[in-house]
């Protein structure tokens, strides 16, 4: 049998150039040579937008569309509904019997978020992030996660919480690893590109779109004149030069740092290379977008092979734990 991939995103809004080198880029190659699951992750979008659902809704189809547009295959790997799996909430109920709050309220990669957030008092759906990746993980035994760094914490939960259950109940559980892909910065300069903090480009811009933002996004402040030497390393522009071109990524680092090389021209040779990239998204999109019910043909025919793998896994979950009676 293959070993299984899984991975999902927060519908909350479309995807970016971040999640395309942290984890979709990833997604694409390992479809080939495993099982692959992809998640449209519509309760855990809840987790933040629980007071505006309807963000989710309008969210869906397009997170779908962006998966199918960079090159994920329907044929290979299976797309489905988060919240149409209810034995993954089931298997958090069971999970959480044993996962302690301490544990959770640690995990650097909550903390963070929940400082961005300006809360100390966390929502307790908020706080169990990591317990219901944990189950998404689990109910279809993947062992591969391709994600960005800042899953790092939740994946080591996970690794916690599926010896923890073999170890109390039976071993049938599967201990995954993250694939991490690097992280993209904003075009802010001063976090990570995301959804949620206006700094992102997205896959579906036009090229027009795509210049526009280059136009706006900061580069090495201390560079004045366009011979001054610049630092590239801490330049976003630059980022994404070694992000989608790492063949010629060094040779761009040292014409700007030897001031040979301007913050305009630079932005220029990114543009074009991102228009390379995102076309043939552009009209991958097209074609699914055209086929009216398609996309959501293979939205249900993937929740449906997801929930199968899920029954079963709720099986032996219940078996192993005793709560089998009949
Ligand atoms: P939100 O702001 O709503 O949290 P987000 O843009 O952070 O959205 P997520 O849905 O939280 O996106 O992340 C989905 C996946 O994409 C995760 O694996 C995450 O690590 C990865 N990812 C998101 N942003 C980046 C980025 N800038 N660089 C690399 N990977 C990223
Ligand atoms: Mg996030």
């Amino acid at each position: 049998m293959k070993e299984r991939v899984l991975t999902g995103d927060r519908v909350t809004g479309k995807l970016h150039l971040g999640h395309y080198t942290g984890s979709l880029r990833n997604r694409v190659s390992l479809q080939e040579q495993y099982e692959s699951f992809v998640m449209l992750a519509d309760v855990q979008a809840l987790t933040t937008h629980f007071d505006h659902p309807e963000l989710i809704k309008a969210n869906l189809r397009e997170v779908a569309l962006d998966y199918l547009s960079v090159g994920i295959d329907p044929a290979k790997s299976t797309l489905f509904i988060q919240s149409m799996i209810p034995e993954i909430a089931e298997l958090i109920v069971y999970f959480s019997m044993f996962v302690t709050v301490n544990s959770l309220r640690h995990n650097p990669t909550i903390k963070s978020e929940a400082k961005q957030r300006g809360s100390t008092d966390m929502y307790y759906g908020f706080l169990g992030y990591p317990v219901s990746q944990a189950a998404d993980i689990t109910f279809c035994k993947a062992t591969l996660i391709p994600v960005g760094e800042d899953q790092l914490p939740h994946i080591e939960q996970t690794r916690k919480i599926v010896r923890r259950f073999n170890d109390l109940y039976a071993p049938i559980l599967l201990e995954p690893k993250a694939l991490v892909g690097p992280r993209l910065e904003g075009i802010d300069g001063n976090h990570k590109m995301s959804k949620s903090l206006g700094n992102a480009i997205l896959l579906d811009s036009s090229q027009k779109e795509v210049e526009e933002k280059l136009k706006k996004a900061k580069t090495d402040p201390s560079r004045v004149h366009k011979n001054d030497p610049g630092h590239p390393d801490i330049c976003p522009i630059y980022g994404y030069h070694a992000a989608f071109q790492p063949d010629i990524a060094a040779d761009i680092h040292k014409a700007c740092s030897e001031g040979q090389l301007g913050c305009a021209d630079c932005k220029g040779k990114i543009a074009n290379t991102l228009h390379e990239l995102l076309e043939p998204m552009r009209e991958r999109r097209q074609v699914y977008k055209s086929k009216p019910g398609y996309v959501d043909e293979i939205l249900l025919a993937g929740t449906g092979k997801a929930q199968a793998i899920a029954k079963e896994t709720m099986r032996e979950v219940r078996e192993a734990i005793g709560i089998n009676y009949f």
